[in-house]
């Protein structure tokens, strides 16, 4: 019989195939001695792990050396030579032979002496190491315990539903669509980044199924439905059937979506509205054109370092931003400086552990702390606006301090390629998120000093509720419906509107079509989202009339609770769009 599991859907799609369980963790190794007589054994057992160790490290080196190049493909390096080190061999072979240990038990004991040891370190290169030692305990003892290979994802042929406790961008980003057919996770949500990577890769993804990753087994077969948010394990005849008729109507709303693509964004009464794509991969930039982007809202260079192991050279990302620029050569394009902390963390750069990511060494904090990763940065955005109208804006602003750096900084870097010859458009855009209430709060003396504000709502949320926008256990209270968000978005537009300035909205709000509604309704003209989510807003925008939504944004301004504003916007936005086509993804709003 079929075992239903319900999440919340995190990135579209449906999909079958086999599960792979992901649990990239270190195992617990129980306590076991061996005879005398076996001590030989155990020795075997352990060079033997070890020799297939080496073998897949070097399989798995040549593969992302293919995929991305010799310089990622040296990660693994690291570990190759521990496998060698007399460090880590004749402490764990004489711990088999001294004690009688089992060679799991006795390579575990001798691993963690030296990361106790490694420990007590503060530098960078040890650290990283510390690293490298984890990973291979998670590789070395799975397969002494008998345990599947949790790294074997690549060689998956068929294409795999992948079940793990939760994910990470930087074991996102190595994701590729020809293994992995779906993802789901016991914990993380929607706005994860993960789970907006894998909404990029149009990966289907569904977040929060508790159990799943302890009672899905591996090898069996599953239906994982990234719109409803459901994962079907065993599935019978019933829920194949099932399967195979939700499929061939996503197909028909791609062709409705294509279909559209080319019509004029503008609502019923005449208002035109800017669509543009969010891109976290430059090679989305074909997909977000082809489903009728006007240029992109936010490019998040962030993930051209996040899972990297080393710093993307000027001119790579000369190249990278490039590339953008001159896929969309009449519109803006909107890169967003790097957004690393949080849950982002490039692999050359030692961020600290903190008590709270998301509260902490983040985003423009980061960057104006490490001149390096920052300058390089924005020396490649300058020399890249001699390629479109490339605009620059900043991450997590919270105070036009921040923002007098970064042009002081700016200033120094024209300064020095002027010097070199070097070509760039000085009549380039700086502009900031909000994405903080601060930053909200404060948006008339932002505004004073940049050229135009985008809000990100994902964070927005998250810091006006003090809701973490990754907890599972939070979803429910993660709600960009709550009237303290809606008067900040209210006031952040309000205050760019007499500022004269452009307030566009790239967080997942946009790409909600009672949020877009409500966006509508305060005035705010110019969205962006994931590409897949494109042609919807483009009809719902087409389906309302920009009244109807200022009547529905200023009844919403006015209600006592969430329900209340959703309400409004419900009522306001009538039958115009069939919100159930909707309702899988968003079921928060409409029902709470
Ligand atoms: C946001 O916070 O809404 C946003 C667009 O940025 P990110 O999701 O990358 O934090
Ligand atoms: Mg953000």
């Amino acid at each position: 019989m079929s075992m239903i599991l319900d999440g919340s859907p995190a990135s579209e799609g449906i999909a079958s195939g086999k599960v792979f369980i992901l649990h990239w963790a270190v195992p617990v190794v129980p306590h076991e001695t061996v005879p005398g007589g076996r001590v030989d054994d155990e020795v075997d057992r352990f060079h033997a792990a070890r020799a297939w160790a080496k073998e897949r490290l070097r399989e798995v080196h040549a593969a992302t050396e293919a995929r991305l190049g010799l310089v990622e493909a040296r990660i693994f390096d690291p570990q190759l030579l521990m496998l060698d080190d007399p460090a880590v061999v004749d402490g764990t072979v004489s711990y088999i032979r001294d004690n009688h240990l089992t060679a799991q038990r006795a390579f575990e004991w001798r691993m963690l002496e030296l990361q106790a040891m490694w420990g007590r370190t503060s530098h960078p290169m040890v650290l990283d190491r510390l690293n490298d030692l984890e990973d291979l305990m998670v590789r070395v003892l799975n397969r002494l315990l008998g345990h599947h290979d949790p790294t074997a994802l690549a060689e998956q042929r068929e294409g795999v539903i992948v079940v793990a406790q939760n994910l990470t961008p930087s074991l996102a980003v190595h994701l590729d669509r020809d293994h992995v057919r779906g993802l789901a996770t016991d914990h993380g949500t929607r706005t994860a980044h993960w789970a907006i990577l894998a909404r990029s890769m149009e990966i289907p993804a569904v977040v929060g199924l508790g159990t799943a990753s302890q009672v899905a087994r591996h090898g069996q077969e599953a239906i994982l439905d990234g719109r409803i948010g459901r994962l079907v394990l065993d599935p019978d005849e019933g829920d194949r059937r099932a399967f195979e008729a939700r499929k061939e109507r996503l197909i028909v709303l791609e062709e409705e979506s294509v279909a559209i693509a080319d019509l004029p964004a503008v609502t019923l009464d005449g208002q035109p509205i800017a669509i543009r794509a969010n891109l976290d991969l430059p090679v989305e930039a074909a997909a977000a054109r082809a489903h009728g982007a006007e240029g992109i809202g936010l490019f998040r260079t962030e993930f051209l370092v996040v899972g990297r192991n080393a710093l993307p050279g000027e001119e790579e990302q000369v190249e990278a931003y490039r590339k953008v620029a001159e896929a969309f050569p009449d519109s803006a394009v909107y890169i967003r400086t790097f957004d690393v902390g949080g849950d982002k963390f490039p692999m050359f750069l030692h961020m600290p552990q903190e008590e709270n990511p998301f509260l902490g060494w983040r985003a423009i904090r980061v960057c104006l702390d490490e001149p390096e990763l920052f300058r390089t940065q924005l020396r490649a955005l300058l020399r890249a606006t001699v390629y479109g109208d490339v605009r620059m804006m900043l991450p997590l602003v919270n105070d036009v301090e921040e923002v007098r750096r970064v042009r002081e900084l700016l200033e120094e870097e024209e300064e020095g390629l002027r010097g070199k010859g070097i070509a760039f458009n000085s009549g380039y855009k700086l502009g900031v998120m909000i994405e903080t209430p601060a930053a909200a709060l404060d948006a008339a003396e932002l505004a004073r000093h940049c050229d135009f504000f985008s809000i990100g709502t994902n964070d927005l949320v998250q810091y006006t509720l003090a809701v973490d926008r990754t907890n599972t256990r939070l979803a429910k209270l993660y709600n960009p419906f709550h009237p303290a968000v809606v008067r900040l978005l209210h006031q952040v537009a309000r205050v760019g509107r007499a500022a004269g300035i452009e307030v566009s909205v790239c967080g997942e709000l946009a790409s909600n079509p009672l949020g877009a509604f409500l966006l509508l309704g305060l005035d705010i003209t110019a969205l962006s989202m994931a590409w897949p989510s494109l042609s919807e807003i483009k009809k719902v925008v087409r389906d309302v009339r920009i009244e109807d939504a200022r009547r529905a944004a200023r009844r919403a301004l006015a209600a006592a609770t969430s329900a209340d504003v959703t309400r409004c916007l419900v009522e306001g936005i009538g039958d115009s769009v069939d919100l159930e086509v909707f309702s899988g993804r968003w079921s928060l709003s409409l029902s709470d």
